[in-house]
């Protein structure tokens, strides 16, 4: 194979060091030359990777840390730089393909001038899509590049709607683990500790999502994610609890065929489609024993318990910018719920009442619309928490 030049903007995180797992599998240096890789607070992880890949350039989004991650990495010959300009810097270094994975709204910005520059976007930040949708869409659509999803619901949706049967395409059935508390009464959800709610069944992830898992706002985003990603509308999109998280979506087809694709709960499978997509490479990871598994297991969401699908479905049907102001709010609460500010269940109070207040907001003309709705669906959640 050819070889690619690649940046992961969240080198650091859970997505980001699986990746650079991945380009090691697959020859790393011998193969792929890394173009940039970014980061926040963990200067040290950042500056080994840089040097282990031989990185061009290192950021950090953190300003105040310009200086440590510059001493750490003097002498080598890596560039450094920081902030929404480095951020920025990095997007537009030359890189083949970019591993969008830094959690948040923080990922829309530099993701989207990579898109733009015409680079192949591996999509693990769902916020890009949850908040400028057909925008970001557009953006990827003008630069020319590939958008790949790797989120594993939409990674397996994607693996199994082949271009020439999207015509017969009736539905997209996403799975969810159901996350820590899938058996608990709300009664039981309502004071539990952030030590608690993070502690995924199955997979192992960053703080943002795992916490987004067991109130199933992951799933929520998730819901907007496939809309935007599949042109589908919001009836063709169902959600079913699957315990096990080995089937990791399922597209259902007009004739009463539905695809799945299976796997052991590991991002690096999804990483590495999107890196050598359309081709598969061999990867290292474990795999399925079907008899030691024995059963799969499905089951219907509950939106009673959890209210973050059903706030999906309204972002949804209100469409517009309804899915950046629940994404923004979602964001805010999660903070205030990590600080210990407020409870679990209070987080989806929040969205709802940010998502109604800025209901009669126009949908986004531009990309400014997006950034703007965002800082005020974070000024308006803010406010609801405050008044608590
Ligand atoms: P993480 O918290 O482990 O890592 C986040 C990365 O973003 C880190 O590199 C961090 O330094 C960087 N970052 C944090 N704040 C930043 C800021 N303000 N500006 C710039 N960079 C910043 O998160 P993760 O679990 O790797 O998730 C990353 C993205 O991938 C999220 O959008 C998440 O929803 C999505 N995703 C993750 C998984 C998973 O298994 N972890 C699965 C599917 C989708
Ligand atoms: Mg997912």
């Amino acid at each position: 194979m050819t070889r690619k030049s690649v940046t992961i903007l969240g080198s650091t995180g859970s997505i980001g060091v699986s990746t650079l797992d991945v380009i090691g599998q697959l020859g790393g240096r011998e193969r792929f030359d890394v173009m940039a890789l970014t980061g926040n607070g963990n200067i040290a992880l950042l500056a080994e990777q840089a040097k282990l890949v031989g990185a061009k350039l290192a950021v950090t989004a953190d300003d105040r840390r310009y200086q440590e991650l510059k001493v750490t990495l003097a002498g080598s010959g890596i560039a450094v730089a920081s902030g929404t300009s480095g951020l920025a810097e990095a997007a537009a270094m030359d890189a083949d393909w970019v591993m969008a994975a830094i959690v948040g709204t923080a990922g829309l910005a530099p993701t989207l001038a990579a898109a733009e520059r015409g680079a192949d976007i591996a999509l693990a930040n769902k916020e890009c899509l949850v908040s400028a949708g057909p925008l970001f869409v557009e953006a990827v659509r003008r630069g020319g590049g590939k958008l790949i999803p790797v989120d594993s619901e939409h990674s397996a949706i994607f693996q199994t709607l082949e271009e020439h049967q999207r015509h017969a395409l009736e539905r997209i059935i996403l799975t969810a683990s159901g996350g820590p508390f899938r058996t608990w009464s709300r009664e039981d959800m309502a004071n539990v500790t952030v030590e608690t709610a993070r502690a995924h069944p199955n997979w192992s992830m960053g703080l943002k999502i795992s916490i987004g898992s067991a109130s199933m706002f992951n799933k929520a985003l998730e819901m907007i994610e496939a809309q935007h990603l599949f042109a589908a509308t919001p009836e063709q999109i169902e959600v079913v609890v699957h315990p096990q998280s080995i089937v990791h979506s399922m597209v259902g087809y007009t004739d009463g065929s539905v695809l799945a694709q299976l796997g052991v709960p590991d991002m690096r499978t999804a990483i590495g489609y999107a890196l050598t997509y359309p081709a598969r490479s061999p990867l290292n990871v474990d795999r399925l024993d079907f008899a030691k598994i024995g059963r799969l297991d499905f089951e219907a969401p509950d939106e009673e318990r959890f209210p973050a699908l059903r706030l999906a479905r309204l972002a949804m049907h209100r469409g517009g910018l309804q899915g950046c102001i629940m994404n923004a709010a979602e964001e805010t609460a999660f903070e205030a719920f990590v600080e210990g500010r407020i409870r679990f269940l209070q987080m989806a109070d929040i969205v709802e009442a940010a998502m109604d207040r800025l209901s009669s907001i126009s949908p986004a003309a531009s990309i400014e619309d997006v950034f703007a709705a965002d800082v005020e669906a974070r000024r308006t959640a803010a406010e609801f928490i405050a008044g608590l």
